[in-house]
């Protein structure tokens, strides 16, 4: 008998005896990449006879997919491990997993084994394939069950449990080679591996065809993608490709690194984000800039300088006059001086970001900028302070831009902070709030503009503009 079906019998057994097939509640910490890994995980888990449940307190396997990209999402993920205690003491049936880039830490592998008696079952970022095989081995041996990674491979044909039914995450390369002074991913996500372009473009081919509209491509770096699989295939011949999959559907990508991306990359955009024809690719480029600084993007080993941002920046613009450019910025690299923070205030008066997510730097553990001289905890809150004063700035000013205009807006739902409001997101990803009811949810719609704020725009549904080939369905 194979693990998948051990489990699958384990599973029917409880529902007979309990009514009900068992729950299974996945939390996910951290990225995108990590919201893909944790909709293989429920749709493994279900396929293994699982309910999938938000319900902690009726779940038999619940599994927390953790990061280890900033200290807090760790503490974070600590703390609700904290939490799963007394859960486990009124169900002995229940198994706790927790995997995840904070657990290819062997540090942390270490402590979560020694600080939480309770936790089941620990594995990192390589092995979802392989979570019947580990709940198999704990159930008959009813003991804990370790498994570090050790070999990064690409696993095909995993069943996915979807979130949404009308957006979805593309991984199309996995791992990073980079190794930026600051970041733990090459060493928890492994090296660079592209999937096969066909099985991209076969697992596109199959979204659009089951109506999902808004499609982000994901990999550490999507610049580097084919390197190592193919000799003259590129991202930006991946796009090509999947731009001429027939369908109304959007096409978006995350994360670029400035140093792989490419004019051609942007070449393929301008072409297939044209507004006379329905465009496929989204008018917006996150480019994480990291630092304004040429000294401390040495210092972080970015690999490109200020004046090469500046170049694809402008050529962006050049081709695709209104794209929208997100990015990420650190705040209070070991190093930064008043005059390296300046630079990077420099480049978003330039530059004028649609939008940007900035952190505060926090040392991680293995890391080369860990050892170096850290900047004051006092000197990096204040700077962030005044960054955000800058950038909150720009963004209102360019969202008033919008006051006027009809926005094309894939509807997303209800807003979380006010439901009596619909909200949603248009090809440049702003967010739109605007009346309307739950069956709008998954359409493109026209929204007429008529306020702005500083993070979003509100307007008005303008049902004529309801597009007719989008006939609105409930999702
Ligand atoms: S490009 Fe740099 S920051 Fe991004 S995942 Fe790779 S090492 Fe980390």
């Amino acid at each position: 008998m194979t693990c998948a079906e051990k489990i699958r019998l384990y599973t029917d057994g409880i529902a007979e005896r309990t009514g009900r097939r068992p729950g299974v509640s996945v939390t996910t910490f951290g990225c995108q990449q990590n919201e893909a890994d944790s909709e293989r995980l429920t749709g493994i888990a279900e396929s293994l006879g699982y309910r999938r449940t938000d319900n902690e307190e009726e779940a038999y396997l619940i599994i927390y997919n953790t990061c280890a990209v900033r200290e807090h999402a760790e503490l974070k993920a600590l703390s609700r491990t904290g939490q799963l205690k007394h859960l486990k003491e009124r169900n002995p049936e229940l198994i706790v997993c927790v995997c995840g880039c904070m657990v290819a830490q062997e540090h942390r592998l270490e402590d979560i084994k020694k600080r939480y008696p309770y936790v089941d079952i620990l594995f990192g970022t390589a092995s979802h394939g392989r979570l019947a095989e580990y709940l198999a081995e704990k159930i008959e041996s009813g003991g804990r069950a370790f498994y570090p990674d050790s070999d990064y491979q690409i696993e095909e044909g995993l069943p996915v449990c979807r979130e949404s039914s009308f957006k979805a995450w593309v991984s199309v390369m996995y791992g990073c080679d980079n190794f930026c002074t600051y970041c733990v991913v090459p060493y928890v996500r492994g090296r660079e591996r592209s999937r096969r372009r066909e099985c991209i473009l076969e697992e596109i081919r199959g979204l659009v065809a089951g109506g999902v509209r808004d499609i982000t491509l994901l990999g550490q770096n999507v610049n580097s993608y084919g390197k190592g699989l193919y000799d003259d295939y590129s991202f930006a011949d991946l796009l090509e490709d999947i731009c001429g999959i027939e369908g109304d559907y959007i096409i978006r990508f995350m994360t670029s690194h400035p140093k792989d991306a490419t004019f051609r990359l942007i070449d393929v955009m301008a072409e297939h984000s044209r507004q006379d024809s329905r465009p496929r690719i989204a008018r917006q480029f996150h480019l994480p800039l990291q630092s304004g600084s040429d000294r401390i993007l040495r210092a972080m080993n970015r690999r490109y300088t200020r004046d090469r941002y500046l170049s694809l920046v402008n050529y962006m613009r050049e081709k695709i006059p209104d794209i929208a450019v997100s990015t990420d910025i650190i705040v209070g690299f070991p190093g930064e001086t008043e005059e390296d923070f300046s630079d990077t205030l420099e480049m978003l008066e330039t530059v004028r970001f649609d939008a940007f997510f900035s952190f505060i730097y926090s040392p991680r553990k293995g890391t080369p900028a860990a050892r170096m001289e850290q900047v004051p905890d006092d000197v990096k809150t204040e700077r962030f302070a005044r960054m955000l004063e800058v950038q909150n700035r720009i963004s209102r000013e360019k969202n008033d831009l919008y006051v006027g205009r009809t926005e094309r807006v894939l509807v997303e739902g209800r807003s979380k902070t006010d439901p009596g409001m619909m909200t949603g997101r248009n090809e440049k990803n702003r967010l739109i709030h605007f009346r309307g009811d739950d069956s709008l949810t998954g359409n493109f719609v026209n929204v007429k503009i008529i306020s702005a704020d500083t993070y979003y725009v509100e307007g008005a549904f303008e049902k004529e503009g309801l597009d007719e080939q989008n006939e609105v369905q409930s999702h």
